[in-house]
């Protein structure tokens, strides 16, 4: 699922002091036209912010048709959910080397009280509330899942003499913790390999907590990886890694206290952990697009399906076991075309397709389908319903849109127009826990066709702060505005209130009335959502409008096991990223760069303005030669020391003129994690701040 854990935990980690600020609630419910927000919504009691509003008889009608219409008499997956329990952790809270909270399921205990929050949509509430269901449970005779321990389920099969572990979630405190319980009710036997299904951090980044990388390096423990592994876990996150982390704030909520009114899970379980995030390379990487494998005793057939929920991604099918795999590709969600972190758009067809090959291959035959995460399905019939299901899920996504594009409809109206055929959506792992169909049909044309709706007048638009003043000056000014937006906010027209007051908003980005105003917009709209990750950016949206963004202190950075894995070709593209174009002027060098312990060789230029790189090859006659082991650059990369440093102190060896990495120091910018999504929202940047924001690794000339 979520790709951004090079620098996301970083993060993750920074706002948890910030999250549980909430300023004093107001005791009692009570209608008011305050002044400060000037509107007429009620304030909700127990809400964690002061400005926060109850959900409107709009939102609650919203609530009372999805109880209507969606199966809630289909209660199969508590069955599945259940089944096997054999024990919870005693603690439910998992703490970090670091000292903080690396996981807490206590924070959602609310989902157990047995209430309906009227501010939850009743679909997530539901998920939310399977998702309560964690611990230790047995699958069949040899295999067993943690699950509710991380964002992902850890998975154990068991050979002749060993574990075969499935993903080793996302935090290495998760992931010992997971190992403890099953050491704990099941004995304790070592472990033989590591599978990880495929290139997100929340199924790798915990590898440390259950095998000691000496055993890797002796042999006792195989590492198996898809095809492609390495260069796709890091590589995704780190072009645009601090604009993936300031949106992941708005996807995963996590300014949000956990509450009815916040933070109400994350569809795929309650939240992702904050804790150390490891990874030992794979030993064996699995090439074929069908391989098959022997290890411990258990017979394994892999399939990969690269560029589906992963560029890098693979199925297992254990045939004597009759149990069937299917990583992250099939899971009890709707999952994400486009993902609101943002990163490149998904394949829907692709996936589609491996999930029927799968299905052909696998599927008549298999007993038992589990996965990455959610609960397995039992009885062949099952596993055909939900495969076939989630097959037709995805292609019909990827068709039906292709087919209103064909005909003029554009990512502007898609998703007013698309949705998912009702025999596809009644079923409840069709909903919409990670994907909608709102954001993923846009991914889709956008995969297609691109951002563009093709009416020029939209091919040059204005930016937001200079179209919003012209529409409040021809829409009469902010009163009027103002008397528009709150008519329609009464009215429970959310979506045209969010159109003019986001204008007034972006027009003038000091008015705290507009701000609050559309503040409770976006909260009604953001209840409405079964989509955590939507209601979670419309709710983090109201956050930062009504207080503005939180102050953050950094916990944790970028560990050597993910630098270790970032190539120098993408850690030298990424300081072309940092370096600001328009700070070095005229200024043109060559610099060879050499890594002796790796056998690498850069040629670095920097001409008309843009830095650029090419492995393999070496000017005649540099500016400037750099000679470091790769495994010192790496102290660099990590910003743990400065280049200059190493030059001072003899680790790196250089020869010309030693200048230029200053003149490019000073044109390397520190990016703001910060930085403000909805206007008039920044509060005062330290400079402490930012340096404890900043992604350390990828500071070049030091200074
Ligand atoms: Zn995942």
């Amino acid at each position: 699922m979520l790709q951004n854990f090079v620098t996301g935990v970083i993060a993750v980690a920074s706002l948890t002091v910030v999250a549980c600020s909430p300023t004093d609630t107001s005791d009692s419910a009570t209608t008011a036209s305050t002044p400060d927000t000037g509107t007429s919504a009620i304030l909700a009691e127990d809400h964690f912010h002061p400005k926060g509003k109850a959900p409107s008889q709009y939102t609650l009608e919203v609530f009372e048709q999805a109880k209507k219409t969606l199966p809630f008499d289909d209660t199969r997956d508590f069955d599945e959910q259940e089944k096997g329990f054999i024990a919870a952790p005693e603690s439910w809270q998992i703490m970090a080397n670091a000292g903080n909270v690396a996981w807490d399921m206590e924070r959602y205990k609310f989902f157990l009280e047995g209430k309906e929050f009227d501010s939850v949509h009743p679909s997530l509430q539901r998920q939310s509330t399977l998702n309560m269901n964690f611990g230790l449970y047995k699958v069949m005779d040899g295999v067993y899942q943690v699950r509710g321990f991380d964002l992902a389920n850890i998975t154990f099969i068991k050979g002749d003499t060993g574990w075969i572990i499935f993903d080793p979630l996302t935090s290495e405190e998760t992931a010992r913790a997971a190992m403890a319980l099953v050491e704990e009710h099941l004995g304790k036997l070592p472990v033989k390999a590591v599978v990880y299904s495929h290139s997100h951090g929340d199924h790798w980044g915990g590898v440390r907590g259950v095998v000691d990388e000496a055993d890797v390096r002796a042999g006792k423990v195989e590492i198996i990886a898809p095809r492609d592994f390495m260069a796709h876990a890091i590589s995704e996150n780190v072009y645009a890694g601090n604009a993936m982390n300031r949106r992941l704030f708005y996807q995963y909520g996590l300014l949000l206290p956990a509450s009815p009114f916040g933070h109400a899970g994350q569809g795929l379980s309650q939240n992702i952990s904050i804790g150390n995030l490891t990874l030992i390379p794979p030993t064996r990487v699995i090439e074929e697009d069908i391989e098959e494998l022997t290890v411990d005793g258990v017979k394994m057939i892999f399939q990969n399906t690269p560029n589906t929920e992963a560029p890098s991604n693979m199925n297992t099918y254990f045939p004597d076991m009759k149990l069937l795999w299917m990583a992250e590709n099939v899971t009890g969600a709707f999952h994400n075309i486009y993902t609101l972190r943002g990163a490149p758009v998904r394949d829907a067809l692709r996936w589609s397709k491996y999930i029927n090959r799968a299905l052909q291959l696998f599927g008549q035959d298999a007993d038992i389908m589990i996965a990455s995460h959610h609960w397995p399905r039992w009885g062949n019939d099952r596993i055909q319903e939900v495969l076939r299901g989630q097959r037709d899920l995805y292609a019909n996504i990827n068709n039906q849109v292709l087919h209103f594009v064909n005909q003029g409809v554009t990512i502007n109206q898609i998703h007013n127009i698309y949705e998912t055929p009702e025999s596809i959506s009644r079923q409840w792992y069709n909903r919409p826990y990670h994907g909608s169909p709102e954001h993923n049909s846009r991914g889709v044309v956008n995969r297609f066709i691109g951002y563009w709706d093709a009416n020029p007048a939209t091919l040059i638009p204005l930016s937001p702060a200079d179209s919003g003043p012209l529409y409040v000056e021809m829409m009469g000014g902010a009163d009027n505005i103002m008397a528009k937006g709150q008519e329609l906010h009464d009215a429970g027209e959310y979506l045209k209130a969010q159109e003019i007051l986001n204008k007034l908003v972006q027009g003038e980005p000091q008015n705290q009335a507009a701000k609050d105003l559309l503040a409770d917009v976006f909260e009604q709209i953001g209840y409405q959502q079964e989509n955590p990750g939507l209601r979670n950016s419309y709710l983090s949206g109201a956050f930062e409008l009504r207080s503005g963004i939180p102050e953050g202190a950094q916990i944790d950075s970028a560990g050597p096991d993910v630098v270790r894995a970032m190539s120098t070709e993408l850690f030298l593209d990424f300081v072309g990223i940092r370096m600001d174009a328009r700070e070095v002027g005229d200024l043109e060098f060559t610099i060879n760069l050499i890594t002796p312990d790796n056998g690498e060789k850069f040629l670095i230029e920097l001409s008309n303005a843009t830095l650029t790189n090419i492995e393999g090859f070496l000017a005649d006659d540099p500016d400037l030669s750099i000679t470091i082991n790769r495994s010192d650059l790496e102290a660099v990369m990590m910003g743990a020391k400065s280049l200059a440093s190493q030059i001072e102190d003899g680790t790196a060896q250089v020869e010309g003129d030693t200048d230029i990495l200053g003149q490019l120091a000073s044109a390397m910018v520190v990016f703001d994690p910060r930085f403000e999504i909805m206007p008039g929202t920044a509060g005062p940047t330290t400079e402490e701040a930012l340096n404890d924001y900043e992604v350390g690794a990828l500071n070049v000339a030091g200074e």
